[in-house]
């Protein structure tokens, strides 16, 4: 869950998550569809799919208890060189280098080293730096201690050097260039793409949603269904609500939200993934942040259903 995400968005739903599946054999037998739900909103959902089929074959192949080597950890899915370090590290002290991004930010710093940590021949120097310094006792202290330097101290802005325990041999500090390390990302613009999308209700007030592919954005989520997955329903007769912005790693999604009010029989698809759900329903379900946020905003709700079709 902290991938790329902050402790205080994960807390809550890391808590939800404990409480819904408080061990390894009782999320792997859960429907992934339960898991998703407990993961709305957090993003990147990989990492829910990724970590239900992870239980599965630690289920299966390893007697419902995560394997204790690196390459054994490594082959399970969503588990990469750093995350299956931590696992043995923490968990079993083991002296393995780490490198997520608080770490990255720690040793570029303390060791000056230039550049953008993305680019492979800085990576290499950090993992390099990394592994130099794991000691051979105490990995797991070590370990736990690096990465929260880099989470409360060596900030990603306004480090608190003053109050640093290596501040007395850290390169940044000394020659003045905390804020110049690590080197930033390279600008670029995100392309733009535009998707419109569907918000059909029905006379009982409820709405449509398609569970999207397994693979590619929002896998597995159940979203507003796009135009081609309504071979029943004429785009024309729909007006446009509303439009939404929504940020991914490498592009930039522009949602137009048309709605159009029909009844389920002339929603006429072959499509299995489509179900009638009401509002309430829905919540329950694993959705996108922003197919979420607008059923939160009351657009969906009896009162706008009723709206004549434009
Ligand atoms: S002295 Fe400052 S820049 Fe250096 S490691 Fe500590 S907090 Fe980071």
């Amino acid at each position: 869950m902290l991938q790329q995400t902050r402790v205080e968005t994960v807390v809550p739903y890391f808590l939800a998550f404990m409480e819904r599946f408080p061990d390894l054999a009782r999320l792997a037998r859960a429907p992934v569809d339960d898991v998703l739900a407990c993961w709305s909103g957090l993003g990147y959902y990989s990492r829910a799919r990724n970590l239900h089929r992870a239980a599965g074959i630690c289920l299966e192949d390893h007697g419902g208890r995560l394997p204790s080597s690196q390459e054994e950890l490594e082959a399970l899915p969503g588990i990469g060189r750093t995350t299956a370090a931590a696992i043995l590290a923490l968990a079993h002290d083991q002296p393995r280098a780490i490198l997520d991004g608080n770490v990255k930010r720690v040793l570029a710093r303390h060791a000056g080293i230039e550049g953008w940590p993305g680019k492979s021949s800085v990576a290499g120097k950090l993992w390099k730096e990394a592994e130099a310094r794991v000691p051979a006792k105490n990995a797991a202290s070590y370990t736990q201690a690096i990465m929260d330097l880099g989470a409360g101290v060596c900030t990603r802005s306004r480090p608190a050097c003053e109050k640093c325990p290596v501040a007395g041999d850290c390169v940044a500090w000394l020659e003045g260039r905390t804020e110049q390390l690590p080197g930033p990302r390279p600008k670029k613009t995100l392309p733009r793409r535009c998707r419109e999308f569907w918000l059909v209700c029905d006379h009982h007030s409820r709405i449509l949603l398609a569970r999207r592919p397994p693979a590619g954005i929002w896998g597995g989520l159940w979203c507003l269904p796009e135009a081609d997955e309504l071979a029943g329903l004429d785009p024309e007769k729909g007006r446009l609500e509303t439009t939404i912005q929504h940020t991914f790693t490498h592009f930039r999604l522009e949602m137009k939200i048309r709605r159009a009010l029909i009844s389920p029989a002339d929603a006429v698809t072959d499509n299995s993934e489509l179900e009638w759900m009401s509002v309430d329903q829905a919540m329950g379900r694993g959705l996108p942040q922003p197919v979420r946020r607008l059923l939160e905003s009351g657009l969906a709700g009896p009162d706008r259903t009723r709206q004549p079709t434009e």
